[in-house]
């Protein structure tokens, strides 16, 4: 088979976690398969994010194929691996799966058009791939396609300016520097951590604080994952699938926060907010994603032990104020190792955006106004401001419906879709980690799916 002409069962688009499952399964149920895949390598998100700290927060042992040759062979060094760790792991993967060997990298899709006649997709790549087949499976992920805002001016700066999802390949040296960081989501939190403990001083412009919490990383030994390794096959097919958010925490005791006392609570509390990862906002009584007062109850134990580690009284209201700006778990929280002892810091500077917006950017740096109107001048320029997430990469690609309608007009006045999975008008393509999906099921469902059809 020619590398520019293909013809398979499937092509899987995207070289990340979900495509490289994908690929995997569907040489297992007997199907030919291509991967395209538009970078020169796999890891999907792990391979485009660079930034410093980059690191995954979902914990170990979840975040991994569920793939026994794959698992068995396999440690990890933390808790919450970094992206480099990660981006070893891929190599890992490829070494035992083999799936180079049905990849075309550097193959980036700009157009798939379904021919009803012969019930086949024919898909075209920038670099002039034709690859033709029945099932298309995009597995684009979320964060493919960065978000820049457009503050005025903002080509008038003269220093370095890199969004998180594009930092140098070769690193950027800000030891010492003037730094400005716009966005303080996952990628924001992990970005202030790094560069404040080199830069010289750090700026950081705040428009909604991150109710963080503590990441608790730490090691791991060859003779811990050693002893989970023969439940590997249980919980990561079955009790991490089953349960809520893929992370299987113990249930509370009682049914719901009314039925606790304060001292439960606060019992309970405690004992997840010091376990890390996500287990507070994962294991606390589900209801106060319902009741209010069980949401203010978290929310309140939170900004409590948040406002104890910073000194900075003006900071301490910014970062976690007595009222929240929304529910807890309205805005995803991110996980923290230091992020507000960094902020604490004298040389850490947080610009509260609502009261004091961005005017312009200028040739040194930004210019705020309102209250705290001032001219910031920065050597560089961290845009942390996340990424046109799950609609982006589906919106450059040139699919088209069976009309000829392009999937990001079908979208123009919102999303469509059955599950998150497929889409009406677009036959036999799949979409892995797509808007309305639930993610983690996805990766298993659609093939539970595609071999009953
Ligand atoms: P994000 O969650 O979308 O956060 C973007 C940040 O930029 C927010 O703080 C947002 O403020 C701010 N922002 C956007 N436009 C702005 C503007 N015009 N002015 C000022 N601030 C602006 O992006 P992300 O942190 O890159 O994360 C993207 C996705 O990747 C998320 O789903 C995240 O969970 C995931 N992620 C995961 C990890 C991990 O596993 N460790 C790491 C990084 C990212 P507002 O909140 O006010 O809108």
């Amino acid at each position: 088979m020619s590398e520019s002409d293909i013809t398979v069962d499937a092509l899987v688009v995207g070289a990340g976690v979900g495509g490289i499952y994908s690929v995997w399964k569907l040489r297992q149920s007997g199907f030919s398969v291509r991967l395209f895949e538009g970078s020169s390598n796999f890891g999907g998100t792990w391979n485009h994010n660079a930034y410093p700290g980059a690191r995954v927060d979902s914990e170990f042992p979840f975040y991994q194929l569920s793939i026994p040759e794959v698992y068995k062979t396999w440690n990890f060094s933390e808790r919450f691996p970094g992206y480099k760790e990660l981006r070893s792991y891929f190599e890992h993967v490829d070494k035992v799966l083999d799936i180079r060997k049905d990849t075309t990298f550097n193959a980036e899709v700009i157009e798939a058009r379904f021919d009803d006649a012969s019930s086949t997709w024919t898909v075209k790549t920038k670099q002039n791939h034709t690859a033709k087949c029945k099932y298309l499976i995009l597995c684009t992920g979320s964060t493919y396609k960065r978000y820049y805002p457009e503050f005025p001016n903002m080509s008038s700066f003269k220093g370095d300016i890199h969004h998180s999802g594009l930092w140098p390949s070769d690193g950027l040296d800000l030891t010492g520097k003037k730094v400005g960081i716009i966005g303080q989501g996952a990628t924001g939190v992990q970005v202030v951590q790094e560069l404040s403990k080199v830069a010289g001083q750090t700026t950081v412009f705040l428009r909604t604080p991150n109710t963080a919490f503590p990441m608790k990383q730490r090691k791991l030994t060859v003779e811990e994952q050693n002893s989970w390794r023969p439940r590997y096959s249980i919980i990561l097919r079955d009790t991490a699938r089953k349960s809520y958010g893929g992370f299987p925490f113990d249930p509370p005791t009682s049914a719901s926060y009314a039925d606790a006392t304060p001292e439960e609570r606060e019992e309970l509390y405690e004992r997840l907010y010091n376990q890390g990862g996500f287990a507070f906002v994962g294991a606390i009584w589900p209801d106060y994603m319902f009741n209010p007062a069980a949401n203010r109850a978290a929310y309140d134990f939170w900004a409590r032990k948040t406002r104890e580690r910073i000194s900075d009284p003006v900071k301490k209201d910014l970062l976690a104020p007595l009222d929240p700006i929304h529910p807890l778990v309205g805005k995803r929280p991110s996980l923290e190792q230091d992020y507000y002892e960094c902020l604490d810091k004298d040389n850490v500077k947080v610009v509260d955006l609502n009261t004091s917006p961005i005017e312009t950017f200028t040739s040194k740096g930004i210019n705020t106004g309102g209250k705290q109107a001032e001219e910031h001048s920065f050597d560089a320029i961290v845009l942390a401001t996340g990424f046109d997430n799950y609609t982006g990469a589906f919106s450059t690609m040139g699919i088209k419906d069976t009309n000829g309608v392009e999937l990001k007009d079908r979208w123009r006045d919102g999303v469509r879709t059955y599950l998150g999975l497929t889409c009406t008008g677009f036959p036999n393509m799949w979409m892995v980690y797509g808007p309305q999906g639930k993610s983690a099921d996805e990766p298993i469902s659609i093939f539970d799916k595609i071999l009953i059809m």
